[in-house]
């Protein structure tokens, strides 16, 4: 088995198209990519649109990796995703609008990157429910480098955590650990 990388972690969330069907397509890319190893996906929930109204509801999740890309080169595999799985990013594109598929960057291992494209960990996962409810699932005392609390005390502090609910498991989705990548190694 391949050694070192950084174990990263990845938000994903849909509100436009058949969603549980770009869920099940997430997890297939990563599966195919090389570079890249999924480890662990968090239950799917249901929230709540923030931005512009009339707004479809989201399905979110996070996902665990491992992987042995430089954070930029992971950015642009993960922007490539979302083109491939039917992202708009054209110019008319409304920020915070609906969208097929949205892959944010939350943590890459316990670094802090401040670049231009880049912002890690991203900026606003401590304050939104619908990222540090599944992270909590995921790595519950995996400490937050900026915050300097574990994603399990951020998420119970989330004041609108109650708007986020626990959706059925999409088909495709994984079910537990044991399901994905390295689980094999206990990890
Ligand atoms: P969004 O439309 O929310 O997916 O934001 C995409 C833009 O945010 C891109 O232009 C990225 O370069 C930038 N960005 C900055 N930090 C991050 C991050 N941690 N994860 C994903 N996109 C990021």
């Amino acid at each position: 088995m391949r050694v070192g990388g950084e174990i990263v972690y990845v938000a994903v969330g849909a509100n436009l198209g058949d969603r549980e069907a770009t869920f099940a397509a997430v997890i297939e890319s990563f599966e195919s990519e090389r570079d890249l190893l999924l480890l662990a996906a968090s239950p799917v929930y249901e929230t709540a649109p923030v931005g512009p109204g009339g707004q479809a509801a989201y399905l979110n999740a996070a996902i665990e990796l491992r992987t042995w890309l430089a954070p930029l080169e992971l950015l642009h595999r993960l922007q490539r995703i979302e083109a491939r799985l039917g992202r708009d990013r054209g110019p008319d594109a409304v920020r915070w609008g609906p969208r097929r598929i949205d892959l944010d960057l939350l943590f890459y291992g316990d670094q802090c990157i401040e670049l231009p494209e880049l912002v890690v960990p991203h900026p606003r996962a401590h304050e939104r429910a619908f990222v540090m409810l599944p992270m909590a699932q995921l790595a519950p005392k995996f400490r937050h480098p900026v915050v300097g609390l574990s994603v399990a005390e951020i998420a119970r502090r989330q004041p609108d955590k109650g708007d986020v609910l626990v959706w059925s498991r999409p088909p495709g989705w994984p079910g537990n650990r044991a399901d994905v990548g390295e689980s094999r190694e206990g990890g």
